[in-house]
């Protein structure tokens, strides 16, 4: 059985994976961490329900935590993980710099699998992106538009950016061709760009478009996420993938068809 430690559990990703965890036979949710205002009454929970404002003394060897929380919190459950010997799982977006150095130094000691996009169509989508960019002239533009709900905090997704940063790497180009939005009079577009777009409103889940765009003609790569549970899901596969994984920083790539890459 892979104990389970949910970090964020109150919010809404924290909620899908409870969700996708109920009824499974090998994994078990030990514990759910959230801030002390989000806790529910203990009037309000179940009987064998166990929440917790304090990772620390939720977190034993050989457990698993999954983060979708806030960076502070997840730089926090590197350390944690790290003193404890516990995996870790980390969703969380808009990170700094500090949390991202903090995740991989704790991929010395602990198995850590990070994603932006823990759905298995943005896997695909990535890999179907790679090949794209490679049968089509270097010349094409490339821009990125993404939508999410009115609630997500950061801009653009952590996908969008994911998305961005591949394609620059698959044209040679460094993180400055990435172009967020643009406004007033900002002349004909350089070639070297890629433009990333955010969209805010309702209820979207998470959907991104990577257009590539010659004369006459564009490509568009899509993935649409209507449901949480397609990130939920690829987030337990994730954790069953670093309960027996050794120490090392690892990602979608990693457990999803491996050889497929
Ligand atoms: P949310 O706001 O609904 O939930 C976040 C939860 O984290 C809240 O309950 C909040 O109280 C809790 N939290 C914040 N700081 C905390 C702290 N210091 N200690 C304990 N708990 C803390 O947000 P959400 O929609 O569930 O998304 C959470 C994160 O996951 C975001 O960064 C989002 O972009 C990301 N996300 C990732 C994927 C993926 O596939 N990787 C998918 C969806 C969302």
């Amino acid at each position: 059985m892979i104990s389970l430690v949910l970090l964020g559990a109150a919010g809404r990703m924290g909620r899908a994976v409870e969700q996708a965890a109920a009824g499974s036979r090998d994994l078990e949710i030990k514990a759910r961490v959230d801030r002390g205002d989000r806790l529910p009454p203990a009037a309000a929970r179940g009987p064998v329900e166990a929440w917790s404002e304090s990772l620390e003394s939720s977190v034993a060897a050989g457990d698993v935590v999954v983060d979708f929380s806030a960076g502070p919190a997840t730089l926090s459950a590197a350390r944690v993980c790290t003193a404890r010997g516990a995996a870790l799982v980390s969703g969380t977006t808009g990170l700094d710099p500090a949390a991202e150095a903090e995740l991989r130094a704790a991929s010395a000691r602990v198995a850590v699998l990070r994603a932006a996009n823990f759905s298995l169509g943005v896997t695909a989508l990535r890999r179907a992106l790679a090949a794209a960019l490679d049968a089509l002239p270097g010349s094409w533009d490339i821009e990125i538009v993404e939508r999410h709900h009115r609630g997500k905090v950061d801009s653009p997704s952590g996908t969008a950016l994911q998305l961005a940063r591949d394609a620059a790497a698959r044209r040679g180009w460094k993180a400055e061709a990435l172009r967020f939005g643009r406004e007033g009079k900002t002349g004909p577009r350089p070639a070297a760009e890629i433009g990333v777009h955010a969209v805010r409103g309702g209820t979207w889940v998470g959907d991104h478009s990577v257009l590539v765009s010659g004369d006459g003609e564009w490509v568009e790569l899509r993935h649409v996420a209507c449901d949480r549970q397609s990130f939920a899901q690829g987030a337990l596969a994730a954790a069953r993938f670093v309960a027996t994984a050794p120490p090392g920083f690892y990602t979608m790539d990693d457990v999803v068809n491996p050889a497929g890459r």
